[in-house]
């Protein structure tokens, strides 16, 4: 079975395990981050976002969208990528269609860090620098918003209503609300070179390494994140929901809830959902 949990207003479900396989599901969203397993489920979504090339993040894309044909989905997948790795992955696939002898379909969209995109309705996102072997992003999903300026105030309903359909310039101020932000694969210092994302409503934080199995440093030389960094930065999180993932399978993942629990404050733990099956075995 998938791992879901609830994060504020959103539901993150999906599989992931450092090293192993990562993919997760934003239904609320209409997204998928990172196609390191192809689950069945996901084929229907239409937006995925990949944040790196390795194989637990990439290699079953091409599996994935193949599930979209079987499940009746005919538009091509819309698929986000750092845009270094655009043509490894079109290549990549290209392969499989030579194997399968079947068409891929996907639209795939180079994204660097600062770039935004509409995704869905009034979900946008925009791109940031992780700091990982090779390229590699993270991804801010945001609404946007319009509010009316405080010297419109005082105007009737209606007469807003209009305004707004007309869209005439100078009511409205166009806000960002910064909803899910997702960092996998990371040295710690995406929190200083991304800095919003702790403002996000809801963070999606790797956490390879929760003890002294490996020291920060150990964690640092493999370009990921240890449980230490965050609970030295606590009091900088300022998200309603902090989903923590990525865990190596050094730990099981009882193992994972004991030791989040007995380190992390009170303040923080009370937010962070910890992405790991209740079951106590991990998927596979
Ligand atoms: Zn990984
Ligand atoms: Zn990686």
């Amino acid at each position: 079975m998938l791992t879901e949990v609830q994060a504020g207003p959103y539901t993150v479900r999906g599989i992931s395990i450092g090293g192993v396989y990562t993919s997760l599901q934003v239904p609320e969203l209409n997204v998928v981050l990172d196609a390191g397993v192809p689950l069945r489920s996901f084929a229907t979504t239409d937006h995925i976002f990949l944040s790196h090339g390795h194989s637990d993040h990439a290699s079953a894309l091409g599996a994935l969208l193949g599930i979209r044909g079987l499940v009746g989905k005919h538009s091509p997948a819309q698929v986000f990528l750092p845009a270094e790795i655009e043509s490894a992955v079109q290549e990549a696939l290209a392969a499989l269609q030579r194997l399968h002898r079947s068409a891929i379909e996907l639209e795939t969209i180079p994204m660097r860090h600062g770039d935004t995109r509409k995704v869905y309705r009034d979900i946008w996102v925009r791109a940031f620098q992780t700091h990982h072997a090779g390229p590699s992003l993270g991804y801010q999903f945001f609404r946007r918003i319009t509010k009316l300026k405080p010297e419109h105030q005082n105007l009737p309903g209606e007469e807003i209503g209009r305004l707004r359909r007309e869209g005439v310039p100078g009511i409205f101020d166009e806000l960002e609300r910064l909803e899910v932000a997702y960092a996998t694969d990371t040295l710690s210092k995406v929190l200083e070179t991304a800095p919003s994302i702790l403002e996000s409503r809801v963070l999606i934080l790797e956490c390879t390494y929760l003890d002294e199995k490996r020291t920060v440093e150990e964690t640092q030389e493999r370009l990921h994140l240890h449980l230490d960094e965050i609970i030295a930065r606590a009091e900088q999180f300022q998200n309603e929901a902090l989903v923590l993932m990525h865990f190596s399978q050094l730990y099981s993942p009882d193992h994972v809830r004991d030791l989040i629990r007995e380190r992390v404050p009170p303040s923080l733990h009370e937010r962070i959902r910890v992405f790991a099956p209740a079951s106590n075995q991990w998927f596979g």
